[in-house]
């Protein structure tokens, strides 16, 4: 990686702002259901401490738009992460202010304070200068850390930035390590399996991994667009009619680039989309009236399962199916366990995609699991992310 990172500056004595990615889900009694973007900020913050730093640690949580919204106060955000840390974290009622401002100049070395919801000041959101300045006043050194949150230009993953030495923390590290190399020297075979809901949300993904990848294969609700496009029957299965032209020219893209492109030869359909719907398995050229094809069938499974597994390198963005409803999880799941099979390097990028991976239990097996939904989007296709371009370069 071409940025500095924390092991490129002296941490002991400063006061270190961190901008963390703590927007973590929550369910309806605001209690935290997935915790994984605060167990992988730990490495940074530890590391810091442990070398005689005080960390000012920032979050924005949900969405809030600017103004205070009790539900989304990341109190529970801070007690938890105490618990991680096995350290007591000062949980302030602001991100900025006098009181704030006196609380973070209190801390000593080793301590933590944890800032209040960025975005409940519109600010943060608008990248404010005065706004980034304030937030700079909090520390020595800036550390980004929020992969999740680089592709938004924000006063706390940009502005702050511009006032403060930046540099990225340890996750923000291992997130551009495998995500680069997947772009500019991935392993041969190169396999992207590519799903979920619609062709609209990743066609810059797929037009950029068409011009890196040996195989695609494609799965989900975007499978139907391009089953449509070679002139098959998809019954009542999602389509996006305005991009079937596109599709055509992205099947047109990967033969000529001698690409494998892969789209499903079985579906799983069924006549509503149901924990108890009745499903059958049809060939995904007669799909009958009125079905909708809600997962990639058993040989689809079969075939994409041996790609992934004798791949040097698998990207895999976009669940197979509505993998939600156990009656259309198969292929998802085969998916998922085809990758932990594979002796390359494994890496899933997108929210549901890695929701999917870990609820089915294989997280612990897989290389890289993007912590960030829309910046692994982003990131893959190409695109610089600002939270990143803007830190020291090496
Ligand atoms: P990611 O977050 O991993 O990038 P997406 O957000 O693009 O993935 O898509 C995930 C959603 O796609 C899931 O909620 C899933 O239910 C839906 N999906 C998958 N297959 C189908 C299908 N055949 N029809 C409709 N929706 C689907
Ligand atoms: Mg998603």
């Amino acid at each position: 990686m071409e940025k500095n990172t924390i092991r490129d500056v002296s941490a002991p004595g400063k006061r270190v702002l961190v901008r963390v990615d703590f927007n973590v889900p929550l369910d309806d009694a605001g209690k935290i259901t997935d915790d994984r973007r605060i167990r992988e900020s730990l490495p940074t913050l530890n590391t810091l401490l442990d070398n005689g730093a005080a960390v000012v640690a920032m979050s924005h949580l949900g969405r809030p738009k600017g103004k205070v919204v009790e539900s989304l106060r990341l109190r529970p955000v801070g007690e938890l992460l105490a618990a991680l840390l096995g350290r007591p974290v000062d949980i302030l009622p602001d991100c900025v202010g006098d009181l704030v401002s006196a609380r973070v100049a209190a801390l000593s070395p080793g301590g933590v304070a944890l800032l209040e919801n960025l975005r409940f000041h519109p600010e943060e959101e608008k990248n404010d200068p005065a706004f980034a300045m304030r937030l700079a006043s909090l520390g020595d050194l800036y550390v980004n850390d929020a992969f999740g949150t680089a592709h938004r230009a924000h006063a706390s993953t940009e502005g702050v930035a511009h006032y403060l030495p930046a540099v990225a923390g340890l996750l923000m590290e291992k997130e551009v390590r495998y995500l680069s190399r997947m772009l500019e020297a991935p392993d041969r075979p190169f396999v992207a399996v590519l799903g979920g809901k619609k062709v609209s949300d990743k066609i810059g993904v797929i037009r950029n991994l068409l011009g890196l990848a040996n195989t695609v294969l494609i799965g989900g609700g975007m499978a139907y667009t391009f089953l449509r496009a070679k002139g098959y029957e998809i019954g009542a299965s999602l389509l996006e009619a305005e991009k079937l032209d596109l599709a055509k020219e992205l099947l047109e893209e990967a033969q000529k680039g001698g690409v494998q492109f892969l789209i499903p030869t079985d579906v799983v359909v069924a006549d509503k989309v149901a924990e108890d719907a009745r499903t059958r398995v049809v060939p995904a050229n007669a799909i009958p009236e009125g079905m909708i094809g809600l997962d990639i069938g058993p040989a689809t499974s079969a075939e994409y399962g041996h790609v992934i597994r004798s791949a040097g390198m698998v990207v895999w963005n976009g669940p197979m199916g509505v993998f939600e409803l156990s009656p259309f999880a198969g292929g998802t799941r085969a998916v998922a366990e085809a990758l932990t099979a594979c002796r390359g390097t494994t890496i899933v990028g997108g929210g549901d995609s890695a929701a999917a991976i870990e609820q089915m239990g294989f997280a612990e097996r897989i290389d890289h699991i993007s912590t960030g939904g829309g910046a692994s989007l982003e990131f893959m296709e190409g695109q610089q992310l600002p939270g990143i371009s803007v830190l020291a370069d090496k």
